[in-house]
């Protein structure tokens, strides 16, 4: 497979239309991101271990606003960069998809739901793999149960970060997790309801099942789980499926913004009850303005 990697790369850089492909090269004796340019000697390219590519990318169109790019990328990696191009971090435009296929056996490693790139050009397509595997059976999972099972899962935490650090679509540029006002330091484990929920909800509408969370996570806590859960959630409610097309909305910014969650009965409504008061206040700050004013009968009147 690393062969054909390599006669793919080489005729992308051969082409000329970008400047360099992202891949992973073997060095000193570790993996990691290397920019391939023309000419380039490619037997040290690499295809594994899996690595957040998505992130090195949404750095390089930050500080490059001009580069066109080539990279290679796994399914959940294109899911990410979709992700990441809606919320403005990523130029799609300036960046070529190289697909990779993940194997059978790498796809039920991460328990992905999508193991398929938008076009396979290193590897061949898993075979075989459920649509949605299922998720773990995790007891209890009703009511206050449910709560008290990731309340004594996250008491594990020693708030290292890597989950956070290592999500290829975690990119605010201020995190909440690392603020004070929300999180106080020196506390382990951390706050529930803020460190936890926080960006469990962030990736309601964003996570793509990459499950690199979980695996940095040195104390194991079911993290991809949860956010399973949420994400299916709002496939569910919403239709929405992350990483799908750049075009699709985000449901919870839209909610946010567009209020979709209300029928049109209830928005209008709404807007005809917020109408009203605001003409009442309206009404009533004259009244007052009137009494104060220099035609009232008070002492600020004529001379
Ligand atoms: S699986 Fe974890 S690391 Fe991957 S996108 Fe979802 S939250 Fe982020
Ligand atoms: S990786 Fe695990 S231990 Fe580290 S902050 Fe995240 S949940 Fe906590």
């Amino acid at each position: 497979m690393i062969e054909r990697a390599r006669e793919v790369v080489s005729a992308v850089l051969a082409r000329g239309e970008v400047e360099g492909v992202l891949a992973l090269r073997a060095t000193e004796g570790a993996v990691g991101p290397h920019m391939f340019l023309r000419g380039d000697d490619l037997e040290e390219m690499r295809l594994s271990p899996k690595y957040a590519l998505p992130t090195v990318l949404r750095i390089i169109h930050s500080r490059a606003p001009g580069a066109r790019l080539a990279a290679v990328l796994r399914a959940c990696e294109q899911r990410a960069c979709v992700e990441l191009a809606k919320r403005g971090q990523l130029d799609l435009g300036r960046l070529e998809f190289i697909g990779l296929a993940c194997t059978a056996a790498e796809a039920q490693a991460c328990g992905c739901a999508a193991p398929r790139p938008s076009r396979v050009d290193i590897g061949e397509q898993a075979e075989g793999l459920p649509e949605r595997p299922p998720l773990r059976d995790l007891p209890p999972v009703e009511g206050g149960a449910r709560l008290e099972f990731w309340r004594k899962e996250y008491s594990k935490c020693i708030k290292c970060y890597g989950c956070r650090t290592v999500c290829p679509v975690c990119a605010c540029s201020e995190c909440l997790m690392e603020d004070w006002d929300w999180v106080k330091g020196g506390e382990l484990p951390p706050p529930f309801a803020t460190f936890y929920l926080i960006k469990a909800y962030h990736m309601a509408d964003r996570c793509v099942d990459c499950n690199e969370c979980e695996a940095a996570c040195p104390v194991r806590i079911p993290l991809t789980e949860l956010y399973g859960r949420l994400t299916r959630d709002v496939e569910r409610r919403y239709g929405y499926m992350t990483g799908r097309s750049v075009g699709d909305k985000p449901p919870l910014l839209t909610a946010l913004m567009d209020k979709p969650i209300l029928d049109k009965e209830e928005k209008e409504a709404g807007e005809k009850e917020a109408g009203e008061k605001e003409a009442g206040e309206k009404e009533a700050s004259n009244v007052v303005a009137g009494e104060k004013g220099p035609g009232a009968g008070g002492g600020g009147g004529g001379r």
